[in-house]
C-alpha cells in the first residue's frame, strides 16, 4: 500500500499542506520530521504533519529526502501551529518554521549531572516575597510584576524558576527583549542552574543554535532564554514563562504570521496549567488594564531593592541652541571628576537625519520610500525603513551642491561629546554600532569595569542596564517620537523615557536626569518627570476610551502592498467593498475604517493601502475576515498582510 504525508512548506499562499508520496525506503517517517520535496521545479524543506494512506485526487510526487530521523517538532508545537493559522490568518508552514531553526542533528554531547546552586539565591526583601507567594498560590494563571526600575524583578522570576526546578519535572522559557544586553542576567541564572540553561538566539552558528533546540526538546535542558521566537521552545510541560519588559514593542512578529509572545504564552501556559508572569515599570496600557480589573494577578514592587537606592532626581530643560545643554555639561564634566559614568539618550540613528534641498525647499527623499533618507558619518547616505544606501556625492551630482544637513543623530552626538570632552572613554550603541553583538557584549562589559565613562545611543540603551556607578542620565530631544501620528505613541514615549531615567543611580549612590525637551510641559514629559505610571495610565486611558483604541476595541488592519499603486488600491477597495456586503459584516458591532493610504505609502518600492476594523469582539472580525479570505480574488502582484492587534498603524 502506497503511504502520503501531508507536508507543510513555508509558503504565504498555501494555507495548509501539500501531499506528497513516501518512497519505500523512508520508512520510520514520523509527523514532526523535517524533509526536502520538489514543488514547480523548486526543492523546499517541509515538516510532515501526518502520514496517511488516502491517495489525493492529483498527482503526487514523491519525498527527495528525510532530513531528520527524529521528531523535531513536537505535538504540542504541532497544535499551535494550527491554532495559530486560524487566530492571525496566515499559514501553518509560516508558523511552524518559526518555530524550528535551520539545522542538523550532530554528535551527542556528554551531559553531567547538574544541581541547583541554591546558596547562590539571593534573599528576597518583604516585597519581593509577598510578591512570590502571592503569584504562587494564586489560581490566576497570568500575573503582572509591575515593579519600578530597580525593583529587583529578576530575584522573583529566579524564585519562580527555582520552585519549577527543584520539581522532578516541568520547564521554563524566560523571554527578554534583546539577549545581548541580558548577558550579565543570564550568566547569573547558569550559574544557579548550572547545565540547565539553552539560550535561543539568531546570532548562534546555526549548528550550535539547533543543538540548544534538541537539548530542550529531549528534556536535557529545562531553562530556555531567548527573545521573542523562543516561546516556541519544544519544552514539554511547560510549568513557567517570563516575560521580561513586557511591553516592549520586540515581542510582536513583523512579518506574517503577526504574532505577539504574550498571546502565544497565555495559550501555551492554559494548555499546561502553568503560569506566565509579565514584569515591566512602564507596562502596556492593555495590560495594566486587565490587571486593575482584576483579570490579570497584579503583584507590586514599589521600592528599589537595594535599600540605600532612592528613585533619581529628574530635571526637565527646554532645548537650548548647543544640543548639550549648559547645565547638563556641567553634570558630566562633574561626573566624570568623580569618576562616575555617564548614560546620554538620543533616539534618533545617523548623523544629521535631513538632507535639505535648498533649492526646491525640500528634504531629500529615499527612492523607494516615502521617508527621508539620512546622513551618516563618511559621506554614507541611508534609508533607515528599507536600507536602500547611497553617498552625498551622488546625491550632490544629481540635485547639485546647495544641500543643508540638519538635525541631530547619535553619530554627531558622539562627536559632540569627544569635542566637549575629549579626555573621556565613550562609547555608542545604536542599530549601526551593534550589527557585530560581540561589540555589545564589549561595550557592556567596558562599562561594567569602568572602562568607559559616557554610554551614548538610541533607545538600546534604555533596556535593562543595571550598572551601580551610572549617576548622570542625559536624554536629548526627549519629546522626539511625541510626534508620530500613532496613538501609542505617547505610551512609547512614556516607557522610554521613565525606563532610560531608571538606568541613574541604581545603587547607593544617587542619580540624577537632565531631560531637554523643546515641548518640556507637555503631560507626557511631565508624567515621565514624575516618575508615576499610574497617572499616566489614568490620563492614557481616558484618551483611549474616547477615541475606542485598545483595550477598549481591539483592532485588525489589512495592509495591500503592490509594486503598482493602482493594484495596491483596487485591491484595498475591492476587499473593503467584500466586507461591507458580507453577511457576517454588522457596522453595529464592527467599525470599518479605510481604505486610506499608510502613512508610510511607500516602503521598498511597494505602495501600501490600509484597512481598519474595530470591534468589542475580535473573534466577529475574524469570523468575517476568514470567510473573505478565501473567496477574496487576489491580485499576485499585491500581497495582503493580515495584521491582528498591530503595535502601530503607519
Ligand atoms: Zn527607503
Amino acid at each position: 500500500m502506497v503511504r502520503y504525508a501531508e507536508v507543510a512548506l513555508n509558503l504565504s499562499w498555501e494555507s495548509e499542506t501539500l501531499v506528497y508520496e513516501i518512497p519505500d525506503n523512508l520508512k520510520n517517517l514520523k509527523a514532526g520530521m523535517r524533509v526536502l520535496v520538489e514543488l514547480n521545479g523548486v526543492r523546499k524543506e517541509g515538516v510532515v504533519t501526518e502520514i496517511h494512506s488516502n491517495e489525493p485526487n492529483y498527482k503526487t510526487k514523491p519525498i527527495l529526502k528525510q532530513i531528520d530521523f527524529e521528531e523535531v517538532v513536537t505535538k504540542e508545537q504541532l497544535d499551535l501551529a494550527y491554532w495559530m493559522k486560524d487566530k492571525y490568518l496566515s499559514s501553518l508552514g509560516e508558523s511552524l518554521f518559526l518555530m524550528v531553526p535551520k539545522g542538523r542533528k550532530i554528535q551527542k554531547k556528554k551531559y553531567e549531572d547538574t544541581h541547583i546552586a541554591i546558596d547562590k539565591l539571593h534573599k528576597l526583601n518583604p516585597e519581593q516575597s509577598l510578591a512570590l507567594s502571592s503569584i504562587q498560590k494564586s489560581e490566576q494563571h497570568t500575573h503582572l510584576l509591575f515593579g519600578i526600575t530597580g525593583s529587583g524583578k529578576t530575584e522573583v522570576y529566579i524564585h519562580l524558576m527555582y520552585e519549577v526546578l527543584s520539581q522532578e519535572s516541568g520547564t521554563v522559557i524566560y523571554l527578554v527583549p534583546e539577549i545581548s544586553l541580558t548577558f550579565p542576567t543570564i550568566q547569573r541564572i547558569e550559574a544557579i542552574f548550572p547545565g540547565q540553561v539553552a539560550v535561543l538566539h539568531s546570532y548562534l552558528k546555526t549548528q550550535e543554535r539547533f543543538q540548544n533546540y534538541l537539548d530542550l526538546l529531549n528534556g536535557k535542558k529545562r531553562i530556555c532564554i531567548g527573545t521573542r521566537s523562543a516561546v516556541f521552545a519544544p519544552v514539554r510541560d511547560l510549568k513557567l514563562v517570563i516575560i521580561d519588559e513586557e511591553h516592549d514593542s520586540s515581542y510582536k512578529e513583523h512579518s506574517s504570521p503577526r504574532y505577539h509572545a504574550r498571546q502565544i504564552a497565555v495559550k501555551r501556559i492554559m494548555d499546561n496549567k502553568g503560569k506566565l508572569v509579565l514584569g515591566s515599570a512602564t507596562p502596556s496600557v492593555e495590560i495594566f488594564h486587565l490587571a486593575k480589573q482584576g483579570k490579570v494577578g497584579l503583584q507590586k514592587l514599589s521600592k528599589r531593592a537595594n535599600i540605600h537606592s532612592k528613585l533619581p532626581e529628574i530635571i526637565v530643560k527646554e532645548n537650548e541652541s548647543q544640543l548639550i545643554s549648559g547645565d547638563l555639561q556641567f553634570k558630566i564634566a562633574d561626573r566624570l571628576k568623580k569618576k562616575e559614568q555617564i548614560i546620554i539618550l538620543l533616539n534618533r540613528r545617523g548623523y544629521n537625519p535631513f538632507i535639505y534641498n535648498k533649492n526646491t525647499k525640500e528634504f531629500v527623499q529615499c527612492p523607494n520610500c516615502s521617508t527621508t533618507l539620512c546622513y551618516h558619518k563618511e559621506s554614507i547616505v541611508r534609508c533607515h525603513l528599507c536600507g536602500y544606501r547611497t553617498n552625498l556625492q551622488k546625491i550632490k551630482n544629481e540635485i547639485g551642491q546647495e544641500i543643508d544637513l540638519l538635525g541631530v543623530g547619535t553619530q554627531k552626538l558622539e562627536e559632540t561629546l569627544l569635542e566637549s570632552f575629549p579626555q573621556a572613554r565613550i562609547e555608542r550603541l545604536d542599530q549601526d554600532s551593534t550589527k557585530n553583538k560581540e561589540i555589545t557584549k564589549q561595550a557592556l562589559e567596558k562599562l561594567e569595569s569602568g572602562e568607559i565613562d559616557i554610554l551614548t545611543g538610541t533607545q538600546m540603551i534604555s533596556k535593562g542596564l543595571d550598572f551601580a556607578n551610572v549617576t548622570l542620565v542625559g536624554i536629548i530631544n526627549a519629546n522626539h517620537g511625541l510626534g508620530i501620528p500613532d496613538f501609542r505613541s505617547t505610551e512609547r514615549t512614556y516607557a522610554l523615557l521613565s525606563q532610560v531615567s531608571g538606568r541613574a543611580g541604581r545603587a547607593e549612590k544617587r542619580g540624577e536626569v537632565v531631560l531637554q525637551s523643546s515641548d518640556p510641559s507637555h503631560p507626557v514629559i511631565q508624567m515621565a518627570m514624575e516618575q508615576n505610571y499610574e497617572s499616566y495610565f489614568d490620563w492614557e486611558i481616558n484618551f483611549r476610551k474616547e477615541l475606542g483604541y485598545p483595550p477598549f476595541q481591539r483592532l485588525v488592519r489589512l495592509v495591500f502592498r503592490s509594486k503598482m499603486d493602482d493594484k495596491a488600491a483596487k485591491q484595498a477597495v475591492a476587499y473593503s467593498d467584500l466586507i461591507r456586503s458580507h453577511s457576517k459584516y454588522d457596522p453595529k458591532t464592527i467599525s470599518l475604517l479605510g481604505p486610506a493610504p499608510c502613512s508610510f505609502f511607500k516602503i521598498d518600492s511597494n505602495f501600501r493601502y490600509h484597512i481598519l476594523l474595530k470591534s468589542n469582539d475580535i473573534s466577529l472580525v475574524r469570523d468575517l475576515l476568514s470567510n473573505i479570505k478565501d473567496f477574496f480574488k487576489k491580485d499576485n502582484n499585491c500581497y495582503v498582510e493580515y495584521d491582528f492587534d498591530p503595535l502601530d498603524l503607519v
